[in-house]
């Protein structure tokens, strides 16, 4: 029988990610609260302007304390202005059903396919393009994957499997372990890419088990965060982006461009020299998909562009992400 050391039993256990998870806050009072804001409550919408407001508690530690303005907080805590209902803005603005092929399969682009693993995220954030979309329907994780990996074996023109959501890193490790057993008989699929925020709103995540069915996949692997300003960084982030990387992951983010959050070139330059820092590529810059409240997040394009001009005039040119907006229909992302 293998037993501990007692040097072992001393050592502090890593905390468990699906219980800090379960311990996010889910009540926009007691953020305000955590971060001293608490005379501010008046000022939200009545049921969370129908979006559920969730926030591991890591990430709302990265806010500043007392400040109205914070740019992780802005993200995350529900307004008054998302019960505005602006021309243009849709519940599906970038047309996710129409490309549905298979039960939470969307076949939108050349080579690649994307599976909607899950419909759970560890943060809701307020500009999401998918506060709308039907995940009880359409989430892949509950037994259908049958079918949408029939889809993948049947058409060989795909070579790369994208894992989105919602996020796909909120499936619990024996769920995706599963998902690669179905992978393994698709010789065509070569690539895999992940679409997660955890890294970046919840590293605990990144655990031993985790690392060890990654590391072992016989796959390219790439990682795509999602990060949107510098303060979202910290030494738990950077070890969580450095163990993808030993694991054989290509590290890269996206960020949407936000009013109020990261809509200077300051803050967008820190955020590339950030992402660098923790040996992330910047990648993709969104303009905002005009979803149904969240009209108050938009930058508009000749603002947009002026500041990748400057981020240009900043920073090498690996570290200027491509400014791009998602076109419903189109046959790859829009460069803006
Ligand atoms: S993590 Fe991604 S999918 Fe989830 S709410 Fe945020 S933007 Fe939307």
């Amino acid at each position: 029988m293998i037993t501990a050391s007692p040097a072992a039993r001393l050592l502090p256990t890593a905390p468990d990610w699906r219980e800090l998870w379960r311990a996010s806050i889910t009540d926009a009072g007691e953020l305000l609260r955590s971060v001293g804001l608490e005379h501010l409550a008046g000022r939200l919408p009545p049921a969370d302007a129908g979006f559920a407001l969730r926030v591991p508690r890591g990430f709302a530690a990265r806010m500043r304390p007392g400040d109205a303005s914070d740019p992780l907080l802005l993200q995350v805590l529900p307004q008054l202005a998302e019960l505005e209902q602006a021309p243009g803005y849709l519940i599906d603005p970038v047309g996710d059903l129409a490309a549905r092929e298979a039960q939470g399969l969307l076949h939108k682009y050349e080579g690649r396919a994307l599976l909607i693993a899950s419909g759970s995220c560890a943060v809701n954030c307020r500009y999401c393009f998918r506060r709308h979309f039907p995940y009880g329907e359409e989430m892949a994780a509950a037994g259908q994957w049958r079918k949408a990996l029939e889809h993948l074996r049947q058409d060989a023109s795909i070579t790369e499997l994208i894992l989105s959501g919602g996020d796909p890193l909120s499936l619990a490790t024996p769920k995706l372990e599963e998902l690669s057993r179905g992978l393994a008989g698709i010789p065509h699929v070569t690539r895999l890419r992940i679409h997660t925020r955890l890294p970046v709103v919840l590293p605990e995540r990144i655990d031993d088990a985790f690392l060890a069915w990654f590391a072992a996949l016989p796959l390219q692997k790439v990682v795509v965060l999602h990060a949107n300003h510098a303060n979202e960084f910290d030494a738990a982030v950077d070890a969580a982006c450095r163990r993808l990387r030993e694991a054989g992951a290509t590290v890269l983010n996206q960020s949407v461009l936000l009013k109020q959050i990261n809509d200077d070139a300051d803050t967008l330059v820190k955020l590339s020299e950030r992402l660098f820092a923790a040996g992330v590529l910047p990648y993709y810059l969104h303009q905002l998909d005009r979803v149904q409240g969240a009209a108050h997040f938009e930058v508009d394009d000749a603002r947009a562009l002026a500041l990748v001009e400057a981020m240009r005039g900043r920073l090498p040119g690996y570290l200027v992400p491509k400014l791009v907006r998602e076109v419903g229909g189109d046959a790859s992302k829009r460069p803006v």
